[in-house]
């Protein structure tokens, strides 16, 4: 994984394997506010799953609202910002094993609403954090953040827009594959369409179509190659179809 990535909101749909391909411990994840918080919230169930790590899942971790979960901490501003004495109790805890789950999960919504204190606070805990913590600085405009948080977290990207329904359902899987309709967007209404077959099917293939999405939008993304990626995804494609 590169320090910075870019991420298909909706992100992977099963278990990517992120800790094992270099997921850091300090994330900043941006993007716009839709799709940030898809990231983060994905992150946050994956991090504490304790059973299949799929949509489908449902341990008692997975089960549970992200608000009400032990082992995931959200901190929210408050009048426009977040205070040192927000995050000064949660750090302090960071050392109580997770009660549940493999992992602890620190949210920071509009991390960059934190006061400067707040900011030098948490320097530290970001540096060298307990094995199984992550911390998800969640921001739209990172810029607003100190030069030495951001330099301390890897970078995940999430975009780009969700498709509006309406596209949706106008959305023809196979008239993507023609040359000229092969691209990010495209891929990205694959992939809600195909998570929506599935969530009406609960066919295998879409769940592997979905997740095909996800790796051909990687391949274009990081090489700009449409011809893999294309194929990537029409294998998957056709092999549904079949
Ligand atoms: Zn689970």
């Amino acid at each position: 994984m590169k320090s910075s990535d870019t991420y298909l909101a909706p992100w992977p749909p099963v278990d990517q394997g992120w800790r094992e391909r270099g997921l850091g411990q300090a994330l900043l994840v941006t993007g716009e506010s839709a799709q940030t918080r898809l990231l983060a919230e994905a992150l946050a169930r994956q991090l504490t799953c304790e059973d299949a790590k799929t949509p489908a899942c449902s341990c008692r971790s997975c089960s549970r609202a992200l608000a009400e979960h032990p082992d995931i901490v959200v901190i929210h501003p408050e009048k426009n910002r977040i205070r040192r004495d927000q995050i000064e109790p949660v750090l302090q805890n960071l050392y109580r094993l997770p009660l549940w789950s493999p992992g602890q999960f620190v949210w920071i919504e509009q991390a960059e609403l934190m006061t400067e204190a707040s900011q030098n606070y948490l320097l530290k805990s970001l540096e060298e954090p307990p094995g199984y913590v992550t911390f998800a600085l969640v921001t739209e405009q990172s810029a607003g953040l100190l030069e030495t948080v951001r330099s301390r977290c890897q970078v995940l990207r999430a975009q780009p827009g969700v498709p509006q329904e309406r596209t949706l359902q106008e959305f023809n899987p196979r008239q993507l594959f023609t040359r000229d309709h092969f691209t990010a967007p495209g891929i990205v209404d694959m992939a809600y369409w195909a998570r929506e077959r599935y969530r009406q099917t609960g066919q295998e293939g879409y769940l592997s179509l979905w997740e095909a999405s996800y790796q051909a939008f990687r391949h274009l993304e990081a090489n700009g190659n449409a011809d893999i990626a294309k194929e990537i995804l029409h294998n998957v494609y056709s092999h549904v179809q079949r």
